[in-house]
């Protein structure tokens, strides 16, 4: 149930297209959002990369929503949902706007909707700031993220305790305080934002997610995001049980080599929820949305996959 006592989240939304065919299983009503952390060398949506305006243009991009209003508008769709289809929310990258995504979520769940998240698995937070994920993992096939537990001394306080200007002193903390004691608890640094995708896994019936490079280093400098965040993503879809879909776009001299293939498909099966893997030839249809944002793109002088080459492929990639 939506908290009714909250305001509803606004979410920003690029487009929408009412009958995809290629974004999850069926026929599906697909909502692109404004706004992606991350800038794939790849990317053939530039024009969903930001949310707000800068400067001193405060607005937002995209058109405002509330869940309750999109909701409506795809709910008239609902009778080509039958065979399996259903909504999918992408982007952009949807976890930008996850709470917005979880009230629709909620919503389209209650009218008995299918709901996939398309996602890069780039939260905008700090790998830092979320806890570990507690599942069983093959490390060793992953890379996994490896995260530290976060500790920290909690200070437990007293207005009785007949020590408590010698504790003070000897800690620190200040003679105003009633201190008596420490001791040691785990902590999330960041429960909000762990918990705000709690929340949204829980409502989430499916997740397509991209594998883009295997390595740290290659997603780093190809996408400007991180794996391990991925990771982490895929750690906690593993953790609520959601039914996943690998994606990998094939690029020329830098996706299409059958050791990178295999890998991100290891990657992709160490995780048990796993139902398919997609592979996607990269194309360049999208220049003319480069040339009319004045951005340059990187891979203009890349050649498009062929399908022999997705093929061939394709061959690596049984689950
Ligand atoms: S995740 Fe990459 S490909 Fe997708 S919208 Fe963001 S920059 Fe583009």
């Amino acid at each position: 149930m939506i908290n009714k006592n909250t305001e509803p989240k606004i979410g920003y939304v690029h487009s929408l297209q009412s009958m995809g065919a290629v974004d999850g299983p069926g026929i599906r009503f697909c909502v692109f959002l404004q706004g992606c952390p991350l800038r794939c060398m790849y990317c053939h949506n530039p024009d969903t990369w930001l949310v707000k305006k800068t400067g001193d243009d405060q607005s937002y991009f995209g058109t405002p929503y509330t869940a309750e209003e999109l909701v409506k508008k795809i709910l008239r769709y609902k009778t080509y949902f039958a065979n399996g289809g259903g909504v999918t929310i992408s982007g952009g990258e949807p976890l930008m706007q996850a709470e917005f995504v979880t009230e629709l979520f909620i919503l389209l769940h209650e009218n008995g909707v299918h709901t996939c998240l398309d996602t890069s698995g780039n939260f905008p937070e700090n790998l830092s700031e979320l806890a570990p994920i507690p599942v069983e993992h093959d490390d060793a096939a992953t890379g996994s993220a490896n995260l530290e537990t976060d500790v920290l001394k909690e200070v437990v306080f007293s207005d009785t305790h007949p020590d408590t200007k010698a504790i003070d002193a000897s800690k620190g903390i200040g003679t105003s305080n009633t201190c008596v004691d420490t001791k040691v608890i785990e902590i999330r640094k960041n429960s909000t934002a762990h918990e705000k995708y709690d929340r949204l896994l829980d409502v989430t019936d499916l997740v397509i997610c991209d594998i883009k490079f295997t390595t740290e280093k290659d997603y780093r400098e190809c996408t400007g995001g991180s794996l391990k965040k991925v990771q982490y993503f895929l750690d906690m879809v593993t953790k609520h049980s959601v039914p996943l879909w690998i994606r990998h776009v094939v690029v020329p001299g830098y996706t299409d080599s059958e050791e990178e293939v295999s890998a991100m498909a290891e990657i992709a099966r160490s995780y048990p929820t796993l139902e398919k893997i997609e592979l996607l030839p990269f194309h360049k249809l999208c220049i003319p949305k480069y040339e009319a944002l004045g951005i340059p793109f990187r891979c203009a002088d890349i050649p498009e996959c062929s399908r022999e080459t997705i093929e061939k492929l394709n061959l690596l990639i049984s689950i």
